[in-house]
């Protein structure tokens, strides 16, 4: 973290807010913990704001898998259709990046997967596979409760989705419904999957010692491998392997109030102003659809506090999610005493331009404090997890365009991590691209090969 000694007295005390301590990390991991145990148990899932929903994936990948698979990526940044060719580690793959216009997003379930349903026909069409029927692997990367590998039910929405008669069902007969609609392809529909699980069986495909996966993209979540006897809701076979991968829906801690001990006036006008209201408390304060947006609010106040641009208020900074979570990871990617891009950003992509070299200093200065607090609270969630599972080495599976983008979040999460791991518990963090692919295809093929 950038020491603070250099700022005013004022810059200081409304910037002080973001900075997290020791205690509070403790503190957090204790909460996370608890709240995990309430999500396992029986009598108080119910009740639990971190679901820890098992998932029917219960083995990792061999390295052994073959076939051809297609994969659904929804949920990030970008839509995606994959084409993936597996033989034993061999992965070949070819894909295609689809819009997901904000109507769609926001529309009716109908409309929303009648659109996947015809991306779908423009990928195979390309690729001149209309006439198979290939096993599917749908990565929908929302809180879904599963009822079998094929079968989710959305529990709800979240990162800017509210598509109408989509909570509660099942997205797998939607996805399936549309295909019928259409009646020009048809595919065989294996696996729903969370990104996070893809990611942990993309990671583990190459690295036998990964047990849990990490997004900290436009959402953040994490999942990892439990074994069944601490899994109390699990009322299927009991039998080997005796794990199964858990889908936490991390983002939801704190929404029961948990976490107000760290949250900040920017972080309550964030939550009060976006479209899923007092939920996602914790993903707010660390993924890519709002680290921005935390920046912004803060230096709003620094500019009403005359600190910044001479206490002039460009309108542009007025606008919500004007200051891309890009621009964080952009602005500290210089070296730490450099501005240059942070000044260039200030003028030629917002537009402001009376900013000195001391605001883009100031700009950097709050863009590091709030990545850094994202870093720390991403890593105490993961000593969490690592505490909790106590294996001697564990790879932790990352994805996402905040861990991937940012130029310090692997750093400070590592440090974190080390200053609260149990030194029994050796890990490593590993950047693991595709999982939302990839993974996909891994589970539909491990699915194949075993009964899950
Ligand atoms: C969703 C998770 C997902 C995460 C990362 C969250 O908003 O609830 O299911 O894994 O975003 O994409
Ligand atoms: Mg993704």
């Amino acid at each position: 973290m950038v020491t603070n000694s250099k700022w005013s007295p004022q810059v200081q005390s409304i910037t002080e807010p973001l900075r997290v301590s020791d205690d509070q990390i403790r503190k957090v991991m204790s909460l996370l913990l608890e709240n995990m145990k309430k999500g396992l148990g029986k009598d108080t899932n119910e009740t639990a704001k971190i679901k820890m929903l098992p998932t029917y994936v219960r083995a990792t990948p061999k390295g052994t898998e073959e076939g051809k698979f297609l994969a659904l990526d929804l949920g990030g940044t970008n839509f995606r259709v994959l084409l993936i060719d597996l033989k034993g580690r061999h992965v070949k793959m070819s894909s295609k990046i689809f819009n997901v216009p904000t109507e769609v997003m926001t529309g009716t379930g109908a409309g929303l997967f009648d659109h996947i349903a015809d991306c779908m026909y423009r990928f195979m069409s390309a690729e001149g596979i209309l006439d198979q029927i290939l096993p599917l692997g749908f990565t929908f990367s929302f809180p879904c409760k599963q009822m079998g590998l094929a079968s989710a039910k959305l529990i709800r929405w979240t990162k800017g989705f509210s598509a109408s008669g989509v909570e509660g069902e099942d997205v797998a007969r939607l996805l399936k419904e549309a295909i019928t609609r259409r009646g020009d392809f048809d595919v065989h529909l294996v696996a729903v999957v969370n990104d996070t699980t893809g990611t942990l069986m993309s990671c583990a495909h190459s690295t036998p010692t990964c047990y849990m996966g990490l997004i900290i993209g436009t959402g953040c979540n994490a999942c990892y491998m439990e074994k069944l006897e601490n899994v109390e809701l699990w009322d299927e076979d009991r039998g080997e392997p005796k794990e199964v991968i858990i889908n936490m829906e991390w983002g939801a801690f704190g929404d029961d109030g948990a976490l107000d001990f760290i949250m900040t006036d920017f972080d309550r006008h964030l939550d009060e102003n976006s479209i899923n209201r007092g939920r996602q408390r914790y993903e707010k304060m660390l993924s890519g659809m709002y680290l921005g947006e935390i920046v912004r609010l803060c230096l709003l106040k620094l500019i009403e506090a005359g600190q910044l641009f001479e206490g002039k208020m460009p309108l542009v900074l007025k606008k919500k999610e004007s200051f891309y979570t890009k621009y964080v990871s952009e602005i500290e990617s210089e070296p730490d005493d450099q501005v240059n891009r942070g000044a260039k950003i200030l003028k030629d992509e917002l537009g402001i331009t009376n900013a000195s070299r001391d605001d883009a200093a100031l700009v950097r200065y709050v863009c590091s404090l709030v990545s850094s607090r994202a870093s720390a609270l991403a890593g105490a969630g993961v000593a969490t997890v690592l505490n909790h599972m106590e294996r001697p080495m564990c790879t932790v599976g990352i994805d996402g365009s905040v861990y991937k983008y940012h130029p310090k979040v692997h750093k400070l999460m590592t440090e974190t991590i080390n200053r609260f791991v149990d030194p029994k518990c050796k890990f490593k963090l590993m950047l693991s691209e595709d999982g939302s692919g990839k993974g996909a295809a891994l589970i539909a093929a491990v699915a194949a090969t075993l009964k899950t």
